[in-house]
């Protein structure tokens, strides 16, 4: 029997591909989204099919809906967007998961959150495993994102203790591929638009500081799995991709990739940034029999085509 599935923040860069995804595995699927850092465009292809429903909603609110499965994933991603409105960010991250959470109580769905490797802050260990509690600025630029997150988790952990609200939480990597959004300042984006326009790639700082990436395919079929382990699994669970490159190696690869004139320059480290981050993804391993195919090189070959044919 086709399952139906609620899909919050479905219109935005992994949203996106997740619908595209669960409706290709012959589900039923409800994408809901206010279109903050979404787009129709990235949907547009699915609209025709009679098993996808679009609905322009905010998290903040409540929602009634009946359905088998939700994957919360509404929130503004990249640092420009969500400071934009620090605010709305938090109230998004909390009461979007007491919504999402109330909802899957009501009707006895189980619940998926997209956590973040930010609830590690600018982690003192390294590799992050889950069981890192994390080394976060509470009143700092990204506390607004940290925060939420870590209170949804609260959040999460709490309705399964207290309401037996089935959960699973995963903690997402850096991850990138087609339709993310070329304005929104993530470093991948940012390269690749620089790059293929042969202007400048910024780079923030000394550019010594590592980020770990995950192609978009690699991390859906993670947290699809994640969703399918039994109900006494819960996680959280770390999913990246563990291979660590420094920014300036990443821009170096872009630059050779495109083949671009582009001079690399430096601006200004923005506050809080991370020094490192490289999953530790044993547990992944382990539970999902789970880890990336798709090396950083084919991910970014596969990634700046896109880019090319928007230009
Ligand atoms: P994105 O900005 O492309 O997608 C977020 C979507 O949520 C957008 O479509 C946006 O319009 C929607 N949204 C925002 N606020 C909303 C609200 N109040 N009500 C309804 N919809 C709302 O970002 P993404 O990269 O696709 O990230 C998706 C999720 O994964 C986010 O929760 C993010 O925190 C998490 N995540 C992503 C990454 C990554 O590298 N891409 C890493 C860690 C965690
Ligand atoms: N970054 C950079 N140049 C850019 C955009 C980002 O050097 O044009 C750096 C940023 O300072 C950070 C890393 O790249 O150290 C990853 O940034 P992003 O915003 O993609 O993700 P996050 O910091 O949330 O991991």
């Amino acid at each position: 029997m086709k399952k139906r599935i609620l899909v919050t923040g479905g219109a935005g860069f992994l949203g996106s591909h997740l619908c595209e995804r669960l409706l290709k595995e012959e589900n039923e699927v409800i994408c809901l989204d206010n279109f903050f850092t979404g787009r129709k465009q990235n949907i547009i292809h699915l609209i025709n099919n009679p098993f996808f429903e679009m609905i322009r909603h905010d998290v903040t609110m409540p929602f009634f809906i009946e359905v088998d499965e939700i994957y919360n994933l509404a929130c503004p991603a990249s640092p420009i967007h969500y400071q934009y409105n620090a605010i709305k960010t938090i109230k998004t991250s909390v009461m979007g998961a007491i919504n999402m959470l109330g909802l899957a109580k009501r009707v006895r769905a189980k619940i998926l959150q997209a956590s973040t490797s930010e609830v590690y802050g600018d982690p003192e260990i390294h590799p992050q495993t889950e069981d890192y509690w994390g080394h976060v600025n509470p009143i700092g630029y990204r506390s607004c994102y940290d925060e939420g997150k870590r209170c949804a988790e609260s959040l999460f952990f709490n309705y399964h203790r207290q309401n037996n609200v089935r959960i699973k939480v995963v903690r997402i990597f850096n991850t990138y591929g087609p339709r993310m959004d070329p304005h929104d300042g993530r470093v991948i984006s940012n390269f690749i638009v620089q790059a293929l326009n042969n202007k400048d790639i910024t780079i923030y700082g000394e550019g010594t500081q590592t980020r770990s990436f995950c192609y978009v395919d690699d991390l859906l079929d993670g947290m699809i799995r994640l969703m399918h382990t039994p109900d006494d699994f819960t996680g959280p669970v770390n999913m990246g991709n563990p291979g660590e490159f420094t920014i300036l190696e990443l821009a170096q690869k872009i630059i050779d990739l495109t083949k671009s004139k582009s001079r690399i320059v430096h601006e200004p480290l923005p506050a809080d940034d991370p020094m490192q981050r490289q999953p530790d993804i044993s547990l992944a391993r382990k539970t999902l029999n789970w880890e990336p195919q798709i090396p950083l090189e084919e991910g970014l070959v596969k990634t700046i085509q896109y880019f090319k044919s928007i230009n």
